[in-house]
C-alpha cells in the first residue's frame, strides 16, 4: 500500500471530527472519499499532509510512518496537496506559481516540468504572465492542479477540486484527474459531489461524522441504494 491510515483520529479541542478511520491506497489507485458535509473528509486529508496533527492512530505512507512529519518534508517524498480553495499565491504570476510547485524537489527538470504542464494547460500557457489572481475559478483549479504536479507526486491529494465551478468545468477538471491518474500517479480525492467521484474512482469511502460508513469498489458504490439514496440524491427503489 501506498498509503494506509490506521484507526486515524483528528480533533479540534473537544471535536472529535475524525474518529479513528482506516483507509487504505495502492499505488496508481484512484481513491474518493465522499460524504456530506462537515464529515471529515477535508480534516482527514490534512492529517495525511500533515497539516494538522494526527490526535491518534497511524499514518503510514511509502513505508514509513509520517504522523508527525514536519509539513515541508512529505512534497519532497511526492506527497502532495491540492487545497480546498486551491491556495494559489494571487499576486504572482501564473509561471511563478507553477515555477513554487518544484520549489520542494531538485529543481533540475523545471524548465521541461513547466512546459509540459503548459501543454496540459494551454490555457494557463496563454495566461502565463499574468497574475494568477485574475484568473477564472477553473484557470486557477487548473493552476493549482499544475503546480502539485510540478513536485512530480506519487500520491496527489484533491480536495474538492470542483467546488465553485459550473458543471461544464467541473467535467473538464474530472477529465485532467482521470488524466494525471492514467499517468500513474496515486490519487485520494476528496468531493462533495459524489457521482462523478465514484464516475472516476476505482475505489471509493463514504464518510459520515467523523467514521467510514461504507467503502468498496467505485461502481458498486454507485449502484448501492444507500448510496443512492443519502448522496445521489435518488429516492429508495
Ligand atoms: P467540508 O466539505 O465542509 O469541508 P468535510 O467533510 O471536509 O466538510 P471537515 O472540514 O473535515 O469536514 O470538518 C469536520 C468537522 O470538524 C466539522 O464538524 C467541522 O465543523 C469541524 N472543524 C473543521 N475544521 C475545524 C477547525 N479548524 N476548528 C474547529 N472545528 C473544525
Amino acid at each position: 500500500m501506498l498509503l494506509e491510515l490506521r484507526g486515524l483520529e483528528v480533533r479540534y479541542g473537544g471535536i472529535r471530527a475524525v474518529k479513528g478511520i482506516d483507509l487504505a491506497i495502492g499505488a496508481g489507485e484512484l481513491v474518493c472519499l465522499i460524504g456530506a458535509n462537515g464529515a471529515g473528509k477535508s480534516s482527514t486529508l490534512r492529517a495525511v499532509c500533515g497539516l494538522i496533527p494526527a490526535y491518534a492512530g497511524a499514518v503510514h505512507y511509502d513505508g514509513a510512518d509520517v504522523a508527525g512529519a514536519p509539513v515541508y518534508e512529505l512534497p519532497r517524498r511526492g506527497l502532495v496537496m491540492v487545497p480546498e480553495g486551491r491556495g494559489i499565491f494571487a499576486q504572482l504570476t501564473v509561471e511563478e506559481n507553477l515555477a513554487m510547485g518544484a520549489f520542494a524537489r531538485d529543481g533540475a527538470d523545471a524548465a521541461s516540468d513547466l512546459e509540459r504542464q503548459f501543454q496540459s494547460f494551454p490555457r494557463l500557457k496563454e495566461r502565463r504572465r499574468q497574475t494568477a489572481g485574475t484568473l477564472s475559478g477553473g484557470e486557477q483549479q487548473m493552476l493549482a492542479i499544475g503546480r502539485a504536479l510540478m513536485a512530480r507526486p506519487k500520491l496527489l491529494l484533491l480536495d474538492e477540486p470542483s467546488m465553485g465551478l459550473a458543471p461544464l468545468l467541473v467535467a473538464k477538471i474530472f477529465a485532467i484527474v482521470r488524466e494525471i491518474a492514467a499517468q500513474g500517479v496515486t490519487i485520494l480525492l476528496v468531493e462533495q459531489n459524489a457521482r462523478l467521484a465514484l464516475e472516476v474512482a476505482d475505489r471509493g469511502y463514504v464518510m459520515e461524522s467523523g467514521s467510514i460508513g461504507l467503502a468498496g469498489e467505485a461502481r458498486h458504490l454507485l449502484a448501492d441504494p444507500r448510496v443512492r439514496e443519502a448522496y445521489l440524491g435518488e429516492g429508495a427503489t
